[in-house]
């Protein structure tokens, strides 16, 4: 019988953990699915990771790995895969704003042969309206970017292993999770699902967060910011053409004396080029340094008694 295995990436949660659990194992028993849980504890402040452990005692199916620091959703998301064993891994949070209810559909789409099944959002739920905007633009930007439709897409989905092993094995430090199931292809279909109110606790995502997560993932599917540094320098250089024959012209019909403001003007503009460009390419140079590096994304600091096998900069007692 085929294993279905659930990895859900959790920072901070403590009140979520036993909930989230006993809402899926009740759920899957019911509908006699084989799973296995794994939840990440992701440098939690709280007793997250207590609460985990506190599970995984009483239920076998359940695993749990504890970061040695904060790594992002991104590093829970890959270091959960990388701990599953099932045929086909449900990536989704852990404060149930992902309804479990949609896993039988997503299954029964799996048992039909789909091999990537996307969890499309049918509405955004009740965000703030900061939030909804920011996100608006982030899903505009990145859509253009990387040429898919992001907007409702979301984390929630269901992965076979071939799928799995696949994004496993990229070796980029970087990732962006809900854009590389796209970018593997594989036979892929949607479900659609409402956003629920989060369980217990507050969002983990201020602002600021989400726009550093925008830059980041953007410039890590597109290398359409540095074109951009080429355009920019076209424009300059027509403008300096065009600037140029006019400075000619006046000087000799004799009256070069004026124009310090289309200096200072000029100086501002091709400044502000040059330093944006600068910036831009700083930025991607940031990047290679980081992939460079070729540290681990994340470090697995302790792990549940039945997680087996080997993961990265994991350490056993
Ligand atoms: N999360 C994580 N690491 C982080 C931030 C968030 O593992 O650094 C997890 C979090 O515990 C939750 C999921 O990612 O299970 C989504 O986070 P959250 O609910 O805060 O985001 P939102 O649903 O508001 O987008
Ligand atoms: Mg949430």
């Amino acid at each position: 019988m085929a294993l279905l295995s659930i990895v859900l990436p959790s920072y901070n949660e403590e009140q979520n953990i036993a909930n989230t659990a006993k809402v899926l194992s009740d759920l899957l028993e019911r509908e006699e699915i084989k799973y296995e849980l794994v939840f990440i504890s992701d440098g939690s402040k709280d007793a997250t990771y207590e609460e985990i452990q506190k599970v995984a005692e009483n239920n076998p199916r359940i695993k749990g790995a504890r970061f040695s620091r904060n790594f992002g959703k991104e590093a829970s998301i890959f270091a959960g895969l990388r701990l599953t064993t099932g045929d086909a891994v449900i990536v989704m949070d852990c404060d149930l704003q992902h309804p479990p209810h949609t896993i039988p559909a997503m299954w029964k789409l799996w048992q039909e042969g789909y091999e990537v099944i996307e969890g499309v959002k049918s509405d955004r739920g009740k965000e703030s309206l900061g939030y909804k905007m920011s996100a608006g633009i982030f899903y505009k930007v990145m859509s253009k970017l990387i040429k898919m439709d992001m907007n409702a897409s979301s984390d929630y989905k269901l992965l076979d292993r071939k799928v799995v092993d696949v994004l496993l094995q990229l070796p980029e430090k970087n990732t962006f999770f809900r854009a590389l199931t796209f970018w593997a292809g594989f036979k892929t279909t949607t479900v659609e699902y409402e956003v629920q109110e989060r369980a217990y606790g507050t969002s983990k995502w201020s602002v600021i967060s989400l726009m550093k997560y925008a830059v980041t993932n953007a410039t890590s599917f597109s290398t359409l910011p540095l074109q951009l540094v080429t355009v920019m320098g076209m424009v300059s250089i027509l403008m300096s053409a065009i600037l140029g024959i006019q400075t000619l012209v006046r000087y000799l019909m004799g009256n070069s004396a004026e124009g310090f403001t289309t200096v200072i003007l000029l100086i501002l503009l091709i400044g502000g080029f040059i330093m944006l460009s600068l910036g831009i390419i700083g930025h991607y140079i940031a990047r290679i340094y980081e992939e460079v590096k070729g540290r681990p994304k994340y470090i697995i600091s302790e792990v549940t008694e039945n997680v087996q096998g080997e993961a990265v900069g994991t350490w056993k007692k």
